[in-house]
């Protein structure tokens, strides 16, 4: 029998390409969204992933979603914690509800779907959990105080649960995406984007969901049973950590 992958926000941008990419490495694939019926329904129709609502910002919501996927696919293998937003504002503008709301889903979301994962992980002696950070994280970014101390946690977060997963056999690691062509970078002016973003990236271009999604593959598989507690940065060399 396959092994079951939930990804969270696994239905438009890199978490499509990420619950994509799964299903073709053999997985069986869950994904989760948080509110975008349409965009859920098109992927199912395109893919076969089936698709389940809640919102990670909710422990409650979380653990009654994992026990909806795990009764209908099995034991949750491979959780790849990918939803994410951003609400920014330089901080003297910022307000506390979108200081909350990115805190609570890009930070709090992980402890909220991890934890009721972990127990079935430990009881397996096998699991997989691949948080999606980002180099803004890592690096900081004005207008992204929210975003930035968010993702910065995801890291911490990502090595003290790698030192408890260890010994059940559970590897936890995280991968910073630099610049990425989703929806919402395509967005950005064009002008801005080649004049003000791109000269930033040395491999000059943006990245492509599915250069994510393969090294999530790769955490995900058997090959990559010795790496925990790691941060792959993949943003065309904009920057070192
Ligand atoms: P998108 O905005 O394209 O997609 C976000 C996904 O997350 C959607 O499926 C959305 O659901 C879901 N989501 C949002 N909030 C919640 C919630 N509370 N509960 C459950 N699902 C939720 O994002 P990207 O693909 O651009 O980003 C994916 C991840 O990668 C994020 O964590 C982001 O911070 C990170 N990242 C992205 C970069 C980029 O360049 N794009 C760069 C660095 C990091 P719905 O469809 O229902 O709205």
């Amino acid at each position: 029998m396959s092994k079951v992958a939930l990804v969270t926000g696994g239905s438009r941008g890199i978490g499509a390409a990420i619950s994509k990419a799964l299903k073709d490495a053999g997985y069986t694939v869950a994904a989760n969204y948080a509110g975008n019926d349409d965009a859920a329904k098109a992927f199912t129709d395109e893919t076969g992933i089936e698709t389940f609502k809640w919102s990670v910002a909710d422990y409650d919501e979380c653990a009654a979603g994992i026990a909806r996927v795990r009764e209908k696919l099995g034991p949750i293998s491979v959780l790849v914690n990918n939803a994410g937003i951003t609400r920014d504002a330089m901080f003297h503008k910022m307000t506390p509800q979108q200081w909350k709301e990115v805190i609570d889903t890009n930070l709090t979301g992980l402890f909220n779907m991890t934890h009721s994962v972990w127990g079935d992980m430990r009881d397996a002696k096998f699991g997989r959990v691949v948080n999606i950070s980002s180099i803004n994280g890592q690096k900081g970014q004005a207008g992204q105080a929210n975003y930035s101390a968010a993702k910065a946690g995801d890291l911490g977060f990502t090595k003290a649960l790698a030192q408890e997963g260890a010994r059940a056999g559970i590897t936890v690691n995280a991968i910073c995406p630099g610049y990425i062509g989703t929806e919402m970078v395509r967005a950005i002016d064009e002008k801005v984007l080649n004049e003000r973003i791109i000269p930033l990236i040395p491999v000059g271009r943006l990245g492509e969901p599915e250069e994510i999604a393969r090294a999530v593959v790769f955490l995900a598989s058997d090959d990559a049973g010795f790496i925990t507690g790691s941060t792959i940065s993949a943003n065309g060399g904009q920057y070192f950590s």
